[in-house]
C-alpha cells in the first residue's frame, strides 16, 4: 500500500484559499476549500466580474483558480466544464471555520459527500447563507464533538477547538497509518479564548507529530502591532472617554468577538451601540448559542440600537429589525450618546449622517497588507473627506511570525508545512525541516 500523503491545492503562497488533500491507502479527505483572495483570482475577476453561476468551476478551471479533483464537484456547478462528473472518490470535508477563504467553495462539492465542521461553525455559515451573498450549498453536515476523533477508515481526525477572529474555529490532529499529522488552520494565542488554542498545541505535541501544517499569515514582513483582544478594549475605551461628541467604527462583520468588545466599550462610556440590519442578524443568530460570546440581542439589549438605511427593498431577513431602527436624523441629533458602527460599503451614509469635523473612527481591522491597497485610499479620502480621526485598533486573529517559530520548534514535527503565508520561505524554525509546499504535489507522511 503506498504511504500516506499530504497534498496542498490551495493556500500555497497566498493568504487564504486552503485546501489540503490527505490520502491513506482507499482513504481520502480535505481540509477546507475556500477560494483564493489574491493574487491570482484578482487577476480575472474582481467585483462584479465573476464566474458564471450556471457553469462555476468551468469559469474557474479556464484560470487554474480550483483545482482539477475527480469525483469532488457536484453535477450542477461541473455543467459545461471538461471535468466530467463521477461519483465521490472523497470520504469527507473538514472545515477549521466559517472565514470565506476557508469555507467559501463548498457549494461547488458535490453533497453527497459529507462536511464535517463544529455547531458553532454551522451556525455562522448558515446566518452568512441568510444575510450575506452566496451560499454553501447543501451537504450532509456533520457536526464535530470537540476532542472527539472521527474515524474514516485509515484515518482518525481528531478535532480541537482554537481561538480564531471568529468563533467555532478547529485545528485538527489526523492519525494517518505512518504518523500523524497536526493542521492548525487559522489560531491566535491572543484572543479570548486562547486557552483553548494551548489545549490543541498540547495535544499535537504529544504526537509528536510527523507533519505540522500551520498558517503563517504574519511570517515575514509584519508591521502590525500586536494588541491583545482586552488592549483593544482599553484603547476604545480611552476613545470613547475623550469624545464628547458621535464615535464612528469598523470591524469585520463577522467578528463576534470584536462586536462584543464594542459593544462593552460602549456600555461602560453610557453610550448605544448602532449596528447595521446584517450585524442585528447576526446577533440574533448567536445569541445563547454555546460557544459564543456573551453577545447583545437587538430587540432585547436596551443599549443596542439598528440602523436604517434607506432602501427601496428591504430582504425578508432584516424585516424583524425595522421596528424600532434609528436613521440618520436621529443619529444626528444623539450622536454624543451613540457608538454607531459603519461597514465601508455604507459609507454614503456619512453625506446624511455629517458627523461633527474631527469625530473618531475607530478602524477595527487589520492594516492592508499592500500599500497600493485601492480600498485602504478610498476608505482614507472618504475619512479625509468628513474630517474624521482615525483610530486604528485591532487584535490580529493570528498569531505572530515569533509565536509561530516557538510553536513549530515545541512540536519538533519531521516536517513543517508552513501555508496560508505569502512569505514561507521566510520561517526557519530550529529543530524541525521546513518544506515550503507546491501545489499539487503529494508529499508523504513518513513515520518517525
Ligand atoms: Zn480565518
Amino acid at each position: 500500500m503506498p504511504e500516506p500523503s499530504i497534498t496542498f491545492l490551495g493556500g500555497v503562497r497566498e493568504i487564504g484559499g486552503n485546501k489540503i488533500l490527505i490520502e491513506d491507502g482507499p482513504e481520502r479527505i480535505l481540509f477546507d476549500f475556500g477560494p483564493s483572495f489574491s493574487p491570482r483570482y484578482d487577476e480575472f475577476y474582481l467585483n462584479y466580474l465573476q464566474p458564471r453561476s450556471t457553469s462555476p468551476i468551468k469559469d474557474l478551471l479556464e484560470f487554474d483558480l480550483i483545482p482539477r479533483v475527480p469525483g469532488l464537484y457536484s453535477r450542477e456547478s461541473l455543467h459545461g466544464a471538461d471535468l466530467e462528473y463521477e461519483a465521490p472518490k472523497i470520504d469527507a470535508v473538514f472545515v477549521t471555520h466559517a472565514h470565506f477563504d476557508h469555507a467559501g467553495y463548498l457549494k461547488h462539492i458535490d453533497p453527497e459527500i459529507p462536511v464535517y465542521l463544529g455547531a458553532d461553525t454551522k451556525v455562522l455559515l448558515d446566518a452568512i447563507q441568510v444575510s450575506g451573498r452566496g451560499g454553501y450549498g447543501t451537504h450532509r453536515w456533520k457536526i464535530l464533538t470537540p476532542r472527539t476523533p472521527v474515524r474514516l477508515g485509515n484515518l482518525e481526525v481528531v478535532p480541537h477547538p482554537v481561538d480564531h477572529s471568529i468563533p467555532g474555529a478547529y485545528g485538527y490532529v489526523i492519525h494517518t497509518s505512518a504518523g500523524s499529522i497536526a493542521y492548525t488552520g487559522d489560531f491566535r494565542q491572543h484572543g479570548p479564548r486562547a486557552a483553548l488554542t494551548q489545549g490543541f498545541l498540547e495535544a499535537a505535541a504529544r504526537e509528536e507529530p510527523a507533519a505540522f501544517i500551520t498558517e503563517g499569515t504574519r511570517v515575514g514582513p509584519d508591521p502590525r502591532k500586536n494588541f491583545t483582544e482586552e488592549s483593544v478594549r482599553g484603547e476604545v475605551d480611552r476613545v470613547l472617554e475623550a469624545s464628547s461628541d458621535l464615535v464612528l467604527g469598523t470591524c469585520y462583520p463577522r467578528d463576534i468577538d470584536r462586536i462584543a468588545t464594542l459593544y462593552h466599550a460602549s456600555q461602560t462610556a453610557e453610550r448605544s451601540f448602532v449596528v447595521s440590519l446584517k450585524t442585528a442578524y447576526l446577533l440574533s443568530a448567536v445569541a445563547g448559542q454555546p460557544g459564543f460570546p456573551k453577545v447583545p440581542v437587538p430587540g432585547q439589549t436596551p443599549d443596542l440600537l439598528v440602523y436604517e438605511r434607506p432602501k427601496k427593498v428591504y430582504y425578508k431577513w432584516e424585516e424583524p429589525f425595522l421596528a424600532g431602527a434609528v436613521d440618520a436624523e436621529y443619529v444626528r441629533t444623539q450622536g454624543k450618546k451613540l457608538f454607531l458602527m459603519l461597514e465601508m460599503m455604507h459609507f454614503p451614509e456619512l453625506i446624511d449622517l455629517r458627523p461633527p469635523k474631527g469625530s473618531p473612527f475607530v478602524y477595527s481591522m487589520s492594516e492592508p497588507f499592500s500599500e497600493e491597497d485601492l480600498e485602504a485610499e478610498v476608505l482614507q479620502n472618504w475619512l479625509d473627506h468628513f474630517q474624521l480621526r482615525r483610530h486604528s485598533l485591532h487584535a490580529s486573529g493570528h498569531c505572530s511570525g515569533a509565536e509561530l517559530l516557538s510553536i513549530a520548534q515545541r512540536l519538533k514535527s519531521s516536517t513543517t508545512f508552513p501555508i496560508h503565508t505569502e512569505h514561507p520561505d521566510d520561517f526557519h524554525p530550529k529543530g524541525t525541516t521546513v518544506v515550503s509546499p507546491e501545489k499539487g504535489v503529494a508529499y508523504p507522511v513518513t513515520a518517525r
